[in-house]
């Protein structure tokens, strides 16, 4: 889901992240989604909520702030009545974020009632959302979702399947739906299936969730993957499936499998925890260096350090500790603050590190904050020589499918080679993992088009979408809606 927004002021903020649940057939639907949207918490975290329906009305639950903020009240789980529901949790940087734009968005339609979650984001709504604003559509929130409930408002089409069907041969990107009418829950993935979305079933009730950890919660099973381009229906007649899309190659995001995704996820048959070590493995093979020992950078640098490791054969430990107490650093709103975060987040183990050779290991250099903050603290607890090695190759591009990503002049990649790097951030040596040593990782013969793709475009600037609301630098095409308005 993205901000599409008018607010000059919001211009650094269009991208955020999402996990979205939904589930079919039990008594207790909405306190299920709760759970469910704990465990998906790492996928959003400056909002959460819920729409239940109970065969009467629909009723909804949203709430700026995280899962636990907003569904552990008795009274509030208690008025999400029905056997139906579906939940959404959001993750932005800073900026919009306003009520209006909480998720699952909810309309009345001709045909009744439509609750909506999205993780993902829409590349080309900017130009939809224009045509529907002149035609008299009236837009509630900013966000690119809603581009989506106008479409389905505006189609002629008979059925609630049939009108979703319509709007979405309009949109480009990045989707994973999950929607919920009166009679029906439906779960459909882009046809790239660049976001996750799977299927799962506890007893005789249907789960459509963006990850397996979801259905580990609630004791659910994992039945299988939502296909790229698939739309599954669920009502009282059972599970049906329809591929009512164009079917190009897969382009499954990488980056799900370096950091955003949870680590005991199964996703796309395979698992989050192995895919990381084995890429830790691959990065040890091609970066050799001699060292005394391999620290994780913490939580999301700990399967890679593993690998590269055991690979390595240099003991692991942990060098550094986290504070779990305080937030992601990137929802710091401003530089100075975020680069204040890394130091609340992070403590060297001084026992550990005193005159040894560090190799540390971390899953990305976004802008090099983090990367900057570590090594300076590894080196002021007496690290000897201090090595950076990062579980993915250099982020050159900007992320227009659902991950947060600064803008690219802002991406230390973009800025520097390797060793302008590794001299930004004080490490003695620093080096990524390659692009073809990602896929060996991922069990492919290197990076080649004859084999199936990753969307890997904030490593490579290979987009598999054209992008129209955004210019040749990146810039969302808002910019340009303004001025026309001026
Ligand atoms: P930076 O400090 O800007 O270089 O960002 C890199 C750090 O942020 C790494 O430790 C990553 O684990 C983490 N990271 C990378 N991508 C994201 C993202 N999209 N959202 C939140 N954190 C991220």
């Amino acid at each position: 889901m993205q901000t599409l927004t008018t607010h000059p002021f919001d211009d650094d903020h269009f991208k955020e992240e999402c996990g979205v649940f939904g589930i079919f057939g039990h008594p207790e639907a909405a306190a299920h989604a709760a759970l469910g949207l704990h465990a998906l918490q790492h996928r959003g975290q400056e909002s959460a909520g819920i729409v239940s329906y109970d065969g009467i009305q629909f009723h909804a639950h949203r709430g700026l702030g995280q899962v636990g903020e907003n569904f552990s009240s008795q009274a509030t789980m208690q008025s999400l009545v029905g056997a139906m529901a579906i939940g959404h949790v959001r993750y932005a940087t800073t900026g919009d974020t306003t009520l209006r734009n909480v998720q699952p968005l909810f309309a009345d339609f001709e045909f009744g009632g439509l609750a909506i979650c999205h993780n993902g984001n829409l590349t080309n709504s900017y130009g939809i959302r224009r045509e529907l604003v002149r035609r008299g559509s009236l837009f509630q929130s900013t966000t690119d979702t809603e581009v989506i409930v106008h479409l389905i408002a505006t189609s002629l089409r008979a059925t609630v399947v049939d009108r979703m069907i319509d709007a979405l041969h309009r949109v480009e990107g990045a989707y994973s739906l999950v929607a919920m009418s009166s009679k029906e829950l439906v779960g459909v993935r882009d046809p790239l299936g660049v976001r996750p979305l799977v299927l799962g079933r506890l007893g005789t009730t249907w789960i459509l969730t963006s990850e397996t950890c979801a259905f580990d919660i609630i004791g659910a099973e994992f039945v299988r993957d939502v296909e790229p381009g698939e739309m599954v229906v669920i009502n009282e007649a059972g599970i049906r499936s329809i591929f009512p899309f164009a079917r190009p190659p897969k382009r499954f995001c990488v980056f799900e499998y370096i950091y955003f995704a949870r680590p005991d996820s199964i996703v796309e048959g395979t698992s989050v925890y192995e895919a990381r070590k084995r890429i830790g493995a691959e990065l040890a093979r091609e970066s050799h260096v001699d060292a005394d020992l391999v620290i994780p950078v913490p939580d999301s640098g700990v399967p890679a350090s593993i690998g590269y490791a055991a690979a390595a054969g240099i003991p692991f430990e942990l060098g550094i500790i986290r504070n779990h107490y305080v937030g992601r650093t990137f929802i710091e709103p401003s530089d100075h603050i975020r680069h204040l975060g890394v130091k609340l987040k992070h403590n060297a183990n001084r026992a550990m590190i005193e005159g040894k050779r560090v190799i540390l290991v971390d899953d990305s250099i976004v802008r090099g904050t983090t990367s900057t903050k570590i090594v300076e603290m590894v080196r002021q607890a007496g690290a000897r020589e201090v090595h950076m090695r990062i579980s993915s190759p250099p982020t050159t591009n900007s992320c227009f499918y659902g991950i947060d990503t600064p803008e690219r002049e802002r991406l230390l990649a973009s800025r520097f080679d390797v060793a302008g790097m590794a001299k930004f951030i004080g490490a003695d040596s620093l080096a990524f993992i390659s692009i073809d040593g990602l896929y060996r990782a991922m069990g492919h013969d290197g990076r080649n088009a004859s084999q199936p793709q990753f969307c890997d475009a904030c490593f490579t600037g290979e987009y598999p979408t054209t992008l129209a609301d955004y210019d040749a630098a990146g810039t969302p095409a808002q910019l340009s809606l303004l001025a026309e308005i001026a």
